[in-house]
């Protein structure tokens, strides 16, 4: 029988371990295991190729390795970034400004923060492009305002944020600024001095390195409290033996997402808009949702009038094609994606929203099978809808 033809259309969810990354890991398993913070020479070959990671994701971001922090991800990232600065600055006041797009680690931070330790949160809305407005920001911002927390890159329509603008606002009214860039690195260039980034989020996940790892940019000057208290590690930032594999790891797809930069995204954007214009020339009543020009160049969100998204992706995991409705977090939940809703698409249309993520190991002809699979998925499915309409059903 001919094996099933697996297409992964799912990178911002996460990527496969390059062969490079794995290869650099694999021996702080086994050979280099010391403990970076022991003096004998297993553990200063750890302590080096600790530094050497922190040195490779600095450069990625145009930051000083002494201002990289390794944590356990993006999600540790952006609590650790929110919830430290907002207690330490609570009698400056307790207004936090945030999107209303930003990824369920921060949304979920400022919802908690409000809740249960009084903090007032101003969730700035985007256009229909899903992008947010720098004036919006300005407006938001009060005399108590501590905070700014606006995402680099969206995960769902891709829709890149002008933070330069917003940092720029921020420092101009002595506010600290947070960006979630975690969607950014390696899709987008990265320059923590040119955004005014006080604070800035990364995953090894999804630049093609292992999961459970990340970082925090916190600049020279800003003093973020201690969130995970334990031994001196990580310059007593972040307590907890370092997870030297991961963070090699890291550290070599950082490398690369600079290294291959160019060739990684005219690689993605090639596959991406040729899907985008077969789909949109090829499936009658379809919509690409979020904006043309400023977007991840890996990213496609299309709706499909007519047809439910969990049954459009459960016809493409049957023709082996992974993709996904909204964000995975919300894929368990039958919530209308809320950055669909902040972009004004009535709710009808966002439960037939499909997000298509192409990466460095997707091939044209993993597209074209795509499409072709989804013109027959579509039109089975519709056939079945007006079918029970005219039953009645
Ligand atoms: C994946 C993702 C995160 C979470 O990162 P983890 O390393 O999986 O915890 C945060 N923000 C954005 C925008 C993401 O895409």
């Amino acid at each position: 029988m001919e094996e099933k033809r697996q297409v992964y259309l799912d990178y911002s969810a996460t990527t496969p371990v390059k062969q490079e990354v794995t290869d650099e890991m694999i021996p702080y398993f086994t050979q280099n295991y010391g403990n970076a913070s022991s003096i004998y020479s297993v553990g200063a070959t750890a302590k080096d190729a600790l530094e050497k990671a922190r040195g490779q994701v600095a450069s990625l971001i145009n930051a000083e390795p002494s201002e990289i922090i390794f944590t356990s991800g993006g999600t540790e990232s952006d609590n650790w970034a929110l919830i430290a600065m907002a207690r330490k600055l609570k009698t400056k006041g307790r207004h936090i400004i945030t999107s209303a797009i930003e990824h369920h680690a921060i949304l979920h931070t400022c919802q908690y923060l409000a809740k249960k330790e009084g903090f007032e949160i101003t969730y700035v809305g985007v256009n229909s492009d899903g992008i947010v407005d720098p004036a919006e920001v300005e407006a938001a911002i009060r005399p108590d305002t501590i905070l700014i927390s606006i995402m680099f890159v969206n995960n769902e329509v891709g829709s890149i944020q002008p933070v330069a603008e917003i940092g720029a606002i921020a420092k101009k009214h002595g506010i600290l600024f947070h960006t979630d860039a975690v969607q950014a690195a390696g899709n987008v260039p990265i320059d923590v001095r040119e955004i005014g980034a006080d604070m800035l989020s990364l995953s090894a996940h999804k630049i093609y390195g292992p999961k459970g790892c990340g970082c925090l940019y916190i600049r020279k000057g800003v003093i973020l409290p201690t969130y995970i208290h334990g031994g001196a590690q990580e310059n007593r930032k972040r307590a907890g033996t370092e997870n030297i594999p991961a963070i090699v790891g890291f550290g070599k797809a950082a490398e690369i997402a600079q290294r291959d930069f160019d060739r990684h995204v005219a690689h993605v954007k090639r596959l991406r808009d040729h899907f985008v214009e077969r789909i949109l020339a090829e499936v009658p009543r379809t919509h690409y949702n979020g904006s043309r020009e400023h977007r991840h160049p890996g990213n496609a969100n299309i709706t499909f009038e007519y047809v439910e998204g969990e049954a459009i992706l459960l016809y493409l995991d049957f023709a082996g094609i992974c993709a996904s409705s909204g964000s995975a977090c919300s894929s368990k939940s039958l919530q209308p994606s809320h950055v669909l809703t902040a972009l004004g698409i009535p709710v009808e249309l966002i439960h037939g929203s499909i997000r298509f993520t192409f990466g460095d190991m997707t091939t044209m002809e993993d597209v074209d099978y795509t499409v072709d699979q989804i013109k027959k998925i579509i039109a089975r499915l519709r056939e079945i809808s007006s079918v029970s309409e005219e039953k009645g059903w």
